[in-house]
């Protein structure tokens, strides 16, 4: 039987990702600070430990281990992470983990490890154009992503690569590009946009008004959590290291992105645009690469995916129910 292990098994992506590798009939471990929120953990074993820690690190990597997944990270969404508060314990935390996982990940002569990056390693100055942003993989460098917690995941590519170079780690790297669906962070100030818009239009009254961070010009795309599975364990399995962006292709502004949740909610909201963190003008996954290197683009359009988004989400929030 196949062994995989989820680093970050509690978090939203991880919690999917056992689900999935358990359907493929693999014997999987997770870890975590915490245990998945919303539905219990298919793991076969599950640690809930601290992997700042190297102990728990080498606890929890299996010798031999066929896929190494590395998602555990300190993370949110933009009131989190561009905000500024939180920037020492982002890098520090998030670099303390890949450090010990690289490390371990050679000790105990792991198959295959993943490491999920992120489109925040972009620079800024290529992304200022809300309807034009270059997030083409080479364009990387030279390097000025507009977060600390960029600056760390452009770092811990680096690790992990350097890893490979002088010990012949097998990584594969992607950048993520906004990754949405079910159980997922929505009311605990690490949601990210997705999930924030859906809360707060199902919060709404009829006819009343919703508040949107920045002028709401600003663009991104957003990656349906099937669709990401499919392209990490594709990657995983690939002769291919990366790193290869796994987003979609579909942009929208953040407004207009309302307005499509709103018409799947049936509700007319007004949108007040105030100010607030909201990253950079425009960003969108460029997927020319991955889809020449290993074939793949995503199934799900944007309305499909926000459907079963919208639904999780207001069956969560009580006051939709009464
Ligand atoms: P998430 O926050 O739901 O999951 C991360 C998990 O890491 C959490 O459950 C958290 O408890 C765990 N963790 C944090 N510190 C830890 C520690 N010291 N020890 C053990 N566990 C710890 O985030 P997610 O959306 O599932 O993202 C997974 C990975 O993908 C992260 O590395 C994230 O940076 C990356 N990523 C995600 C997106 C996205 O849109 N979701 C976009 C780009 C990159």
């Amino acid at each position: 039987m196949k062994t995989a292990v989820v680093l970050g098994a509690g978090g939203f992506i991880g919690s999917h990702l056992v689900k999935r590798l358990k359907n493929e009939g693999f014997w999987v471990k997770g870890a975590d600070l915490k245990y998945p929120e919303y539905s219990k953990s298919e793991a076969d074993e599950f640690v809930v430990g601290d992997l700042r820690d190297i102990t728990v690190v080498r606890n929890v990597i299996t010798d031999n281990c066929d896929e190494l997944y590395q998602l555990a990270a300190d993370m949110g969404g933009a009131g989190y992470i561009f905000t500024g508060e939180h920037d020492a314990d982002v890098m520090h935390n998030s670099a303390q983990i890949n450090i010990n996982v690289s490390k371990v990940a050679v000790e105990k002569k792991v198959k295959a490890l993943f490491y999920s990056s992120s489109a925040c390693i972009y620079p800024e100055h290529n992304q200022t154009d809300p309807e034009n942003p270059t997030c083409a993989e080479h364009t990387a460098y030279p390097a000025q992503p507009d977060s600390e917690y960029g600056w760390e995941k452009l770092f811990s590519e680096r690790l992990y690569l350097s890893y490979k170079r002088n010990y012949g780690l097998n990584v594969k790297i992607a950048r993520y590009h906004n990754i949405y669906g079910p159980e997922g962070a929505w009311n605990n100030g690490k949601e990210k946009a997705p999930a924030a818009l859906c809360r707060k239009i199902a919060e709404a009254p009829e006819n009343g008004a919703i508040e949107i961070w920045g002028d709401g010009k600003q663009t991104r795309s957003f990656l349906f959590i099937d669709d990401c599975l499919d392209a990490t364990t594709r990657l995983i399995r690939s002769d291919k290291s990366g790193p290869y962006n796994i987003g979609s292709e579909e942009m929208i502004s953040i407004n207009e992105y309302a307005k499509l949740i709103m018409q799947i909610a049936k509700k007319t909201l007004e949108i007040n645009n105030i100010k607030g963190p909201e990253g950079v003008r425009g960003r969108c996954s460029d997927n020319k690469l991955i889809e020449k290197d290993l074939n793949w683009k995503p199934h799900f359009t944007l309305k499909a995916g926000m459907e079963i988004h919208y639904k999780w989400i207001a069956t969560q929030n009580k006051k939709v129910l009464v």
